[in-house]
């Protein structure tokens, strides 16, 4: 074991054991071996982080620095992952297999997901309200407190930094607790806080499984806020141990994005970006383009040309740089994608490309299925990996209709040249995000989030400032 990595609790910006010495092994998914070892968090393990974060809360600087002074040392924290973002993404590529390429772009969007909230409470202003009665109001935005974040393992550092940046940057504390299943690059992160100077406890990370780590930070009344972004079971869980204490939640979930292609798209950037929405990450994307509705009168043709650039993407290692697509996450993921599509081969699917590698590796080729009916499990249940399962349209009403028959509601893409078309669908798509000839842009003032299924509430911008903060309303005789 002398040979292995180690990844440690973050507490107090020191690298720590569980208290009982406890670890659990960390997998590289495309080797199909154990590269390294997380200590394994409990109760006590939980209890020792929030008393942490607790204290630097109310004790500590971090709450009363001044807005340019916090922002600087966020800033500075970005700047060091950027020095890093090499070590950053070698950590991701292994943990997860996620082509360097695009665990390079993650660490580049982390990174600004930093300074944009740096900047973004540096510069925010309250609110006046003049009143006739010979009063005025003004809103105030103080810190929330302690912030519980949970992440998933699909963008092992990306959806970390999209809840710790807002979260310290409004001036709170942050115990982060990563996915078992990938602790490596936000263990890093919470060293690299360290370095760049952060007082002890502002952000502690805590390693281990969704319980006992997750659920008793979620649970704990010292903690104020709970921001956790995973599959909508567990979603529901979170939301009830909350619920114990009162906490408020945002919930970022599951999804089945709907990509809606029309006859008069422009068939290269719409086929660019199908294949983008369902095969980057290997699909293992929340908001991934994995109902796909094409309108009859181009059907044939794109879906030969989708064909022909799924089966182009080059399958293989990580570190290849000529790789665009590798493994699944985990070997347990692979287990539940394979029974899908297994599933849809028993339901009469169709397939026009894809399937499992039969090299006993857990990788499964980019798949394209149609014919399924629109109650398999296949097209309905979030499979989080790279299957589209395609349906052809004729009207503009079906496909609409087509996309918002689902319990999710996290994104919807659409493609068409019509400009009144665009509009008039995006406004009726039920979705927390809907993009047009496009996927996967953001930008970071705008509300995230889903409807139903995909999530409670929005962050983003003055959305996370909303969450993040206790807002004040001051009344003044004037
Ligand atoms: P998951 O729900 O299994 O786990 C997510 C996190 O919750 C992990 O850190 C896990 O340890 C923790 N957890 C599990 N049980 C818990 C409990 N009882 N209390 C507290 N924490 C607990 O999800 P996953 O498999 O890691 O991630 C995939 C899911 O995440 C997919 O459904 C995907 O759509 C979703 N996701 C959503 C978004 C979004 O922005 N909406 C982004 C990425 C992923």
């Amino acid at each position: 074991m002398a040979d292995l990595e180690f990844f440690g609790h973050i507490v107090d910006n020191e690298e720590v054991e569980s208290i009982d010495g406890t670890r659990f092994d960390v997998w590289n998914p495309w080797k199909r071996e154990v590269w390294a070892q997380a200590a394994e968090g409990g109760e006590k393990d939980a209890d020792r982080a929030i008393t942490s974060a607790r204290k630097a809360f109310d004790e500590g600087p971090w709450p009363r620095m001044g807005r340019v002074e916090r922002a600087k040392m966020i800033h500075k924290l970005a700047d060091l992952m950027e020095a890093r973002a090499d070590e950053i993404a070698t950590l991701d590529s292994t943990n997860m297999a996620k082509p360097f390429e695009q665990a390079k772009h993650d660490v580049a969007r982390s990174v600004w997901n930093f300074r944009f909230f740096a900047d973004h409470q540096r510069d925010s202003v309250g609110e006046v309200y003049p009143m006739d009665s010979g009063h005025h109001s003004y809103s105030e935005f103080g810190p929330a407190g302690v912030v519980a974040a949970i992440s998933p393992w699909n963008f092992p550092l990306m959806m970390a930094s999209w809840k710790i940046a807002p979260a310290i940057a409004w001036g709170n504390t942050c115990i982060i607790k990563p996915s078992e299943d990938t602790p490596a690059s936000v263990t890093y992160l919470g060293g690299l806080a360290a370095e760049a100077g952060f007082p002890p406890g502002v952000l502690n990370v805590l390693n281990g499984y969704g319980h006992p780590a997750g659920s008793t930070i979620t649970g704990d009344d010292r903690v104020d806020r709970v921001t956790f972004t995973g599959s909508s079971t567990t979603g529901k869980a979170v939301m009830a141990s909350a619920a114990t204490h009162l906490a408020p939640v945002s919930l970022e979930l599951g999804g089945k994005g709907a990509n809606i292609v029309f006859a008069d798209a422009d068939m290269d950037n719409a086929v660019y970006w199908a294949v983008e929405a369902i095969f980057r990450n290997a699909g293992q994307i929340c908001l991934a383009g994995s109902r796909l509705f094409v309108q009859d009168a181009i059907y044939d043709e794109f879906m030969k040309r989708f064909v022909d650039a799924a089966e182009a993407l080059t399958i293989g290692d990580p570190f290849d740089p000529a790789t665009k697509f590798s493994s699944l996450a985990s070997k347990r993921h692979f287990d539940k994608v394979v029974s899908y599509v297994e599933g849809a081969r028993d339901l009469g699917g169709t397939f026009h490309t894809g399937g499992i590698a039969e090299d006993g590796s857990w990788v499964v080729k980019p798949t394209i299925i149609d014919g399924l009916a629109l109650d398999a499990a296949p097209y309905c249940e979030e499979i989080f990996g790279p299957v589209c399962v395609v349906n052809r349209f004729e009207t503009e009403e079906e496909a609409v209709h087509l996309a918002n028959d689902t319990r999710y509601g996290l994104n919807a893409m659409l493609f068409t040249e019509n400009l009144s078309r665009a509009h008039r669908v995006a406004s009726k798509l039920r979705a927390g995000t809907v993009w047009v000839n496009c996927f996967f842009i953001r930008d970071l003032r705008t509300p995230f989030g889903g409807v139903g299924d995909s999530g409670v509430g929005r962050e983003g911008g003055n959305f996370s400032r909303e969450f993040f903060t206790e807002p004040k309303a001051v009344v003044m005789q004037i």
